[in-house]
């Protein structure tokens, strides 16, 4: 394809999200869009024409309630089909929304209505909606609280029905508002505020306008991955840029998906609805191999699957070489799928062509498993401030350890240190309300700073193999700044002079934690009658009770902390961190590197035999 070309076909896109809406509409009125489970736990079908018809009259409910363009509306809730729906509407009504998960602390929610200036709050539950009440300073801005689950008696809420029978009411009066709404929606207009963690302080609001999406699902069309026939299993929260720009694939390419936030139902569902895609990051693929794995732990089967494995394995490794496959192995390889893996392929509905692994780096054990098995895992990359994908593996040329070469249209620089910098219609223009983190943001001739380290080879393919920023992102996905988990330990702990917050591409965060030794020493003379006051500091560091005492400080500390943010687990170092062994800088700050390689071995104690 000549560049011309390319440009052009990138060009046919839709002016806006809601206008994608009505274009999917139009080309495949009558095909399936979303299956999702009822209250009943029955899967139920919504074809593309129901989707708008109901789409059109929360809309409608919405301009009732008295949304003005580009208000912001913040979604509380988990990802089902009325996140979906709610999202939609809030487009077709002219509004953009703003996202907030489920396990978010009130004070932030709090913020994020506030920073977002949000008019009305769409919550999943009574729970949520507690959150905003929680602030009463929020009311005044509040339009009004519409409630998913259940009743409510503040005067706030509207629920559900309500909503939709005051949609259906607005539009019998004003039966062409939400068409209206979408002609007038312009490619520049806000469409998404999606919040992401900074390295210290609050989330920064994060300004996608209309045609990240329609660029984002075009360029993932044009590269020709996912088809129309597709069926995507659709679990990753929505309140993050990766579950929503599959939401922007699908209303341009028109495939199907399986709803269903539920992480403990995604293997039941996976072999349930046989859907041909997947997509999570690196967390939901460990729990997935985890999950299989018990199931064959010993006997006969588990060393026929071991066999299995580990011809798998071998095949892998010549592929990612792009080395030819020996007869040998192949015929091995066959026998192989026959007795493991396609009836590991059939567990998992019989139907999967590959998975897409994004949001953090996928562990290279993970990936070679689900290869083996011959399931291709495809890596992407991007950020919240690049609409999520910028890279992505095409399920036709993968290259297992990058992250795959940049979608059409989005281009790339090794900076000087190795930072990723990136250009392109899916890149934000900017943070909200935020000018000089803006500026920050992009170099002066327009490039934007990803804070990642990494490097690209000769077809372009990126590896990514460091970060520049000081942010820890676990294997769930999730970023957590190490200074803000550090912070609110040592807070109000007087007996500890420093954490080390650790968990990049790991479970959970774990830390390790140096004792302040005239504190110390002043615990063992007062606790329990003193009878520690003999210990050195080195045995106080190793006692059980100063663990135990330790450990409710950090409970404590974790209180403060959102769920992914907390300390799973601890390591009492012997001694203070020292400056000879380059373990801190001249003023105190920590090396982090240098000390996650000095504690390899504390540090990854921390992970072993833990259940999935
Ligand atoms: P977010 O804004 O939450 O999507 O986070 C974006 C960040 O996640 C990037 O800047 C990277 O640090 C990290 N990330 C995303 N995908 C990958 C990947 N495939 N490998 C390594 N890090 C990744």
């Amino acid at each position: 394809m000549t560049d011309t070309t390319l440009e052009a076909r990138l060009a046919d896109r839709a002016p806006s999200y809601s206008a994608m809406l009505v274009r999917r509409v139009a080309a495949t009125p009558d095909l399936v869009a979303f299956r999702y489970p009822d209250a009943n736990e029955n899967w139920v079908a919504m074809t593309w024409r129901q989707t708008k018809h109901t789409v059109f009259e929360l809309a409608a409910g919405l301009l009732d309630l008295g949304l003005q363009f580009e208000d912001r509306v913040a979604i509380a809730g988990s990802t089902r089909i009325d996140w979906i729906l709610a999202d939609l509407a809030v487009s077709c009504a002219g509004g953009a929304t703003t996202t907030i998960y489920p396990s978010t602390h009130d004070e932030d929610v709090a913020y994020i209505i506030t920073d977002s200036g949000a008019r009305i709050v769409v919550a999943e539950n009574v729970a949520q909606v507690d959150k905003v009440l929680k602030h009463p300073e929020l009311r005044e801005q509040l339009l009004a609280i519409v409630l998913i689950d259940g009743t409510h008696d503040d005067d706030l809420i509207v629920t559900w029905d309500q909503l939709h029978a005051r949609g259906k009411a607005y539009l019998a009066e004003h039966p062409n508002a939400v068409d209206e709404a979408i002609a007038r929606t312009t490619p520049d207009m806000l469409a998404t505020l999606i919040y992401t963690s900074g390295t210290t302080g609050r989330p920064k609001g994060v300004r996608l306008h209309h045609d990240v999406w329609a660029y984002e699902a075009r360029a993932v069309e044009v590269m020709d991955i996912i088809d129309q026939n597709a069926e995507h299993l659709l679990w990753l929260p929505l309140s993050h840029v990766f579950g929503r720009v599959l939401l922007a694939a699908q209303l341009q390419i028109g495939f199907r998906a399986a709803v269903d936030g539920r992480l403990d139902r995604i293997v039941d569902n996976l072999g349930k609805l046989s859907p041909t895609f997947m997509c999570g990051a690196p967390r939901i693929f460990e729990k997935v191999r985890a999950t299989v794995m018990r199931s064959t732990a010993s006997g006969l089967k588990a060393r026929i699957s071991r066999w299995a494995f580990s011809v798998g394995k071998r095949r892998f490794a010549l592929l990612q070489q792009h080395k030819p496959v020996p007869r040998t192995l192949a015929a091995q390889y066959a026998v192989a799928d026959k007795l493991v893996f396609s009836k590991l392929k059939a567990r998992l509905g019989g139907k999967l062509e590959f998975l897409i692994s994004g949001s953090a780096k996928l562990s290279q054990q993970v990936q070679e498993w689900f290869f083996a098995a011959g399931i291709p895992v495809l890596e992407g990359y991007g950020l919240t401030e690049t609409s999520a994908i910028s890279f992505v593996n095409h399920p036709r040329t993968p290259r297992p350890g990058t992250v795959g070469p940049p979608v059409p249209g989005t281009e790339c620089r090794i900076a000087e240190d190795g930072e990723i910098l990136l250009k392109g219609p899916g890149v934000m223009r900017s943070y909200h309300n935020l000018p000089e983190r803006t500026a920050e943001a992009f170099t002066e001739d327009g490039w934007f700073h990803t804070g990642d380290i990494g490097e690209v080879d000769a077809d372009g393919y990126l590896r990514i193999t460091d970060r520049k920023k000081d942010l820890i992102k676990t294997s769930g996905g999730k970023f957590v700044a190490p200074q803000k988990v550090e912070g609110a330990i040592v807070a109000n702990c007087p007996y500890i002079s420093q954490v080390v917050a650790y968990g990049e591409g790991r479970k959970y965060i774990s830390a390790l934690v140096t004792l302040d030794p005239d504190a110390m020493k002043g615990w063992a003379e007062t606790h329990d009658q003193g009878k520690l006051k003999d210990l050195t500091y080195r045995e106080l560091t190793e006692h059980p009770e100063t663990r135990a005492m330790i450990q409710r400080w950090i409970d404590r500390g974790n209180e403060r902390l959102e769920r992914w943010e907390t300390v799973k687990k601890f390591t009492i170092l012997p001694e203070e961190f020292n400056l000879d062994a380059g373990e801190v800088t001249a003023n105190m700050k920590i090396r982090r590197s240098r000390i996650t390689n000095l504690y390899a071995k504390e540090l990854d104690s921390m992970y072993e035999a833990e259940p999935e």
